[in-house]
């Protein structure tokens, strides 16, 4: 139990909060509390992307190292809770997840998802919440907030074309001069909305961002482009210049409301 007491629902990576900008990872690891063990799981399926987003931890790493950024990554895999959910959301705690029968997550009782909940899912998001106040604070402005991501090559038998998606709800002031800076470089393929549409009710960025009219954008790598640190630091060193760009146009840093697709905030 000693070791377990240890166990930390999140992690800082200190930065200059007053730079107005802060990098968030919900899925950057696979780590699980001793107790849960691998949720009945073989330990392999722990280096699948059920259990986290293959890369986003080195490149959230060195993006922050290079724009200055603080960030907050999420310390347990989203297979014991997924902070990317709102609390009432069915996949919040999954029991089959891309054909994985996750026996440590059924039968769930109302105890067990309460548990999850107040030892790991809230006080990651209270971390995110924080480290945004204090940007804002240390700032003197509305917080510019990033969230990386990544996905799979192949889902359902499909290939996917894109290199990266940029995901977004209704706050365009981020995600366009995002989507138009990438695809400068005429030999990325990026996605708008895709492959998933980001508006998500209830999820970090509508939790966080959208209710505070907080300008955020969520960026998606194919994960065969980041597995290893080399591919990693070539992406955040992409991005870094252009965050840092979009973090400077005077409009990313005023509160404005441009509600949600998902229905009124
Ligand atoms: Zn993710």
């Amino acid at each position: 139990m000693a070791r377990t007491a240890l166990f930390s629902p999140f992690e800082i990576i200190e930065g200059n909060r007053a730079g107005g900008m802060l990098i968030v990872a919900d899925h950057a690891k696979r780590d699980m509390p001793d107790e849960y063990g691998d949720l009945g799981l073989p330990a392999a399926e722990f280096d699948r992307h059920i259990a986290y987003d293959i890369g986003v931890e080195m490149v959230t790493r060195r993006l922050a190292a290079i724009t200055g950024a603080p960030a907050v990554l999420c310390g347990f895999s989203r297979l014991l809770i997924d902070p990317n959910r709102g609390e009432d959301d069915p996949t919040l705690i999954r029991q089959v997840y891309d054909g994985t029968v996750i026996s440590g997550n059924y039968p769930m009782s109302n105890d067990e998802r309460q548990q999850r909940l107040d030892r790991f899912y809230r006080p990651y998001d209270d971390a995110v919440g924080a480290l945004m106040s204090s940007v804002a604070e240390a700032s003197g402005r509305s917080p510019f907030i990033v969230s990386m991501h990544s996905f799979t090559p192949v889902m359902q038998g499909r290939p996917r074309p894109w290199h990266a998606g940029i995901l977004w709800d209704s706050d365009p002031r981020a995600p366009l001069p995002l989507i138009e800076a990438l695809a400068a470089d005429g030999s990325l393929v990026v996605g708008d909305n895709e492959p998933y549409d980001g508006a998500l009710r209830g999820d970090t960025m509508f939790r966080h961002a959208i209710v505070n009219g907080f300008a955020h954008v969520l960026i998606e790598i194919r994960q065969d482009l980041i597995g290893t640190q080399a591919g990693a630091d070539e992406w955040a060193e992409r991005l870094a210049p252009m965050l840092d760009a979009i973090n400077r146009r005077p409009d990313i840093h005023e509160a404005k409301q441009f509600g949600s697709r998902t229905g009124p905030i």
